[in-house]
């Protein structure tokens, strides 16, 4: 799951908030010098590479630049976010704060995404409040670990309530902070809450991984369909030279992967 962002001074205008996390980061963590920590890709070869997941479907940007900031700082090799050009530079403006708070080293970029709908990483939560019974608990909400359910009461006049027993529900999720965990589908006691699959946009996949400041990509299939995948390998096309690692994650499969799959560029 995402962690909890790092909300510091969310009330000052951004250079504030940014001294001020400069000042408590200098204050309180002693940061070891990037010699001490090895590149990403030796970190990789020595088999102790760390990476921040964000969610691939997560895109809070403002708590994505935020972990972003605060897990450079840790020294992470890795950085994985989703596709998606606000939420990719959220990432990197987290890593360029960090990098002027203290000399550490830039952790690699990578972007998630996938070939079909089968992968459970690729989807969102969605139900219509309007269709709640109003005697409801909300169970879901409080189940998220995302706080990405939230929901008011409103009286029939249209005044807004927050934590009383009558009145319609309002509300519902909130799409950019839904990572699609499921937790919670099953604890809805109406079944009212549905699971909205997507595939990412090549065109767009494409277009980040022209950029300079986008390292990887880690492409999810669930192996059954090699048409998918070679669909969208052949969608990318040239711009997958651009990239230092292309990683190629699978679902669980009852059946061995195809082999070709596994025939990709470490560059
Ligand atoms: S799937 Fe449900 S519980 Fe999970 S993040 Fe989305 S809204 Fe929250
Ligand atoms: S638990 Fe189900 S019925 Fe109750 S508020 Fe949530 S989505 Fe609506």
């Amino acid at each position: 799951m995402p962690p909890t962002a790092f909300a510091c001074c969310a009330s000052s205008p951004p250079g504030g908030r940014l001294r001020a996390v400069k000042t408590l980061v200098r204050s309180t963590v002693k940061i070891p010098p990037p010699s001490h920590l090895p590149h990403p890709i030796e970190s990789l070869r020595r088999g102790n590479w760390v990476k921040l997941i964000c969610g691939a479907s997560f895109e809070d940007a403002a708590d994505v630049r935020n972990l972003s900031l605060v897990y450079t700082l840790a020294g992470v090799d890795c950085i994985d976010c989703a596709a998606d050009e606000p939420v990719v530079n959220a990432v990197n403006e987290g890593i360029d704060a960090a990098m002027s708070i203290s000399m550490v080293n830039r952790p690699w970029v990578m972007i998630s995404v996938n070939d079909d709908k089968e992968d459970l990483h690729f989807r969102k939560a969605e139900f219509d409040p309007e269709d709640c019974p109003s005697d409801c608990p909300r169970p879901c909400e409080k189940v998220c670990p995302a706080t990405a359910i939230l929901l008011q009461r409103v009286f029939e006049e249209g005044e807004l309530v927050q934590n009383t027993e009558w009145g319609k529900l309002q509300g519902g999720v909130i799409t950019e902070r839904c990572y699609g965990c499921g937790r919670c589908f099953p604890i809805c006691p109406y079944d009212k809450i549905r699971a909205i699959t997507y595939v990412r946009d090549p065109s767009t996949t494409t277009k980040l991984l022209q950029r300079s400041d986008v390292d990887a990509i880690e492409i999810h299939t669930s192996g059954r369909c090699t048409d998918s995948f070679s669909e969208l390998w052949n969608s990318l096309g040239d711009s997958l030279k651009n990239v230092k690692l292309v990683a190629v994650k699978r679902g669980n499969l009852s059946k061995p992967m195809t082999p070709e799959i596994w025939q990709v560029n470490y560059t």
